[in-house]
């Protein structure tokens, strides 16, 4: 399939008419509606060129389905409910330039462009351009406050145990297998494979019993090994089978087997097939071990009382008052140029999405502050202050955020995680004055280190300083000092840079100066919220981490939309921050964050119901062309 870039055709005359006669005077025009209006024609074909071939039937015009993905996203809809809100809906029709006996397309359109754009890695394109458009119009810009938050996101796949896994993916390779090479399927069969691969393993019961379950791991076990030795043999007796090792669900057995199974020699030199064991033989690290043959990069991850299979998103949005400061050109006046009448009262633009991240569930926060930074970088959108909370910074990226991309880090630090300062007894590093020009640091009764070694831990450059035995074995205050059994005090610490802005940030982080320009990370959480609420954000619709990020963007893309056009009608943001807008902020009451214990016995958190938070009335907008009534 190839992309003929094409304009996109003006909104029907008749669509036009009857828009411009409902929405008449200041009724509130539909998302849609203003997003033609004011955008205009704000995508291209051309952006998305690289997705698809050169050759082929030119299909859909890929920058209108990426139209129709963000408004599903808004409306949080189904590829299948999106088609036909194509076909139905006269504000989308006039949105995408369609005639009202226009029949749109087949979901399965919708489904081909997210996989060929998410193949493609094309998924920030509908961002980048929002952005781009929005920067250039002054309501985003560089050098302002901006704020992170992640969340965690369950996998559209079904949650496996260790046993359901190797059970389903035997059963997947079965099927892929029945389908490509049905006479190598057919010598392994026999009643027994029936009995326990006919149904997904989810839709039947396990025994309860452990030495049952145990036996059925290892039949799983058995019945895998064998399916790849005949897959192996068939590929090798003959050339037109070899593609059969090529198979993905063969590939997908052969690592579940290797990380959860072992073959081992028995007494008579035969191979044995034995579970591993987390104990005894280990397993792989949770961010390498698969958790379900349909979706690769899903992962397990706990975070404090949630447990999920899937993935994680970091969103970073503008939190500044508006104004130059806060890299924010636009002026705030109301004029109510587009017909809807201003107050002239002052108002900042809305808070937007200006990144969003995935990864899969393990990946820690605090290694996504760089590539979040870098992504601004490149957007030209880099804030001179980020909140964040104590699970993305360093001591190291305090540094290098300021060095690297002028970003100053607000946020809380770690605790120091020393036995002494987590028992709150003793002598902990604060208690040793160290000096970085002579080398040397001197401890609370006066003595100086015998040694100072620069050293690199796990990658990072740290400096081990020790006392000597001599000094340490006959110090009266010891015990309150070191329980090591070398009877001598060992302190880590930062090159001085790091150790420096460690300090000062926790010494910081305790007045109330602090606590008072930190709550205004706070209001992320609410953004996180009305992604979950209104996009489905934390629950992915479909497999895989390129599609899954894709979804993100896309979700992030409808969220600005959404904040935009409750601008554009007038709305109050929530959070507002200055004076009382006349009509009353709804209330956030109907949030309610409930735990469930799922089928396997596991705690989750859910969060349920959401109102689309309101945003600020709107100033003049960005200068672009205005919806034409009647046109
Ligand atoms: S134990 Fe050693 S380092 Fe600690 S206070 Fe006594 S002399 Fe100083």
């Amino acid at each position: 399939m190839s992309v003929v870039p094409q304009p996109w055709p003006q909104p029907a005359p008749q669509i036009a008419a009857d828009i411009a006669s409902m929405y008449r005077g200041k009724r509130e025009r539909p998302l849609p509606v203003l997003v033609r209006g004011k955008l205009g024609e704000w995508l291209s074909d051309g952006q998305f060129a690289g997705a698809y071939g050169v050759r082929g039937k030119p299909g859909w015009p890929p920058s209108r389905l990426a139209l129709v993905t963000i408004f599903q996203k808004a409306e949080n809809l189904t590829g299948r409910q999106a088609a036909e809100h194509v076909r139905t809906r006269i504000d989308w029709k006039y949105a995408l330039g369609l005639d009202l006996a226009d029949p749109g397309s087949g979901h399965s359109v919708l489904s081909e462009f997210r996989a060929r754009v998410a193949g493609g890695g094309l998924d920030q394109a509908v961002l980048d351009t929002l952005l781009e458009r929005l920067a250039a119009s002054g309501l985003v810009g560089a050098g302002g406050k901006m704020r992170t938050d992640s969340t965690h996101v369950i996998s559209a796949v079904r949650d496996l145990n260790r046993l359901e896994l190797a059970g389903e993916s035997v059963r997947a390779c079965l099927e892929q297998l029945a389908v490509a090479a049905p006479q190598v399927v057919a010598q392994l069969l026999d009643d027994s494979w029936g009995k326990r691969y006919a149904a997904r393993i989810d839709t039947w019961r396990m025994p309860a019993s452990e030495t049952k379950r145990n036996e059925l791991a290892l039949a799983y076990g058995r019945d895998g090994h064998a399916l790849l030795k005949a897959v192996y043999a068939a590929a090798s007796s003959d050339p037109d089978l070899a593609f059969l090792t090529r198979l993905h669900q063969a590939g997908v057995l052969r690592v579940v087997l290797l990380q959860n199974y072992l073959a081992v020699e028995g007494k008579h030199g035969q191979a044995v097939i034995r579970r591993r064991e987390a104990d005894t033989e280990g397993l792989p690290p949770g961010r390498s071990r698969i958790t379900s043959p349909y979706d690769l990069d899903a992962r397990w991850s706990v975070k404090r009382d949630t447990f999920w299979n899937g993935y994680k998103v970091h969103v970073t949005e503008t939190c500044g008052t508006g104004g130059a400061r806060d890299g924010c050109t636009v002026a705030g006046s109301n004029s109510g140029s587009d017909g809807h009448g201003g107050d002239g009262e002052a108002a900042p633009p809305p808070h937007l999405i200006v990144n969003v991240e995935t990864t899969d569930a393990t990946v820690p926060d605090n290694q996504m502050t760089a590539p979040v930074h870098a992504r601004l970088a490149g957007r030209g959108l880099l804030p001179a202050e980020h909140y964040v909370d104590s699970g993305y910074p360093s001591a190291e990226l305090l540094v290098s955020s300021l060095a690297d991309f002028g970003i100053a880090l607000v946020t809380p630090m770690l605790a120091d995680t020393s036995p002494q300062a987590r028992a709150g007894a003793g002598y902990d590093r604060t208690a040793f004055a160290i000096d970085f020009d002579a080398q040397q640091a001197t401890c609370p009764q006066g003595h100086a280190s015998s040694s100072w070694n620069p050293v690199t831990q796990r990658g990072t450059e740290t400096i081990v300083i020790t006392f000597a035995k001599g000094t340490c074995r006959p110090c009266p205050v010891r015990a309150q000092c070191t329980t090591s059994a070398a009877g001598r005090r060992q302190l880590t610490v930062h090159p001085r840079q790091v150790h420096e802005a460690q300090l000062a940030a926790r010494a910081a982080q305790d007045t109330r100066d602090f606590q008072a320009r930190y709550a205004l990370r706070a209001g992320v959480e609410g953004t996180i919220r009305q992604g979950v609420a209104v996009t489905g954000m934390r629950r992915a619709r479909y497999r895989g981490l390129d599609k899954t990020r894709l979804e993100h963007t896309y979700a992030a893309t409808a969220l600005n939309l959404i904040r935009l056009e409750a601008w554009w009608n007038h709305r109050p943001r929530g959070g507002w921050t200055g004076p009382a807008p006349a009509t009353s902020r709804p209330s956030n009451s109907s949030w309610r964050r409930e735990t469930r214990i799922n089928h396997q016995g596991q705690h989750q958190v859910a969060f349920r119901q959401s109102p689309i938070f309101p945003e600020h009335p709107p100033p003049a907008i960005l200068g672009l062309p205005e919806l034409a009534a009647g046109s």
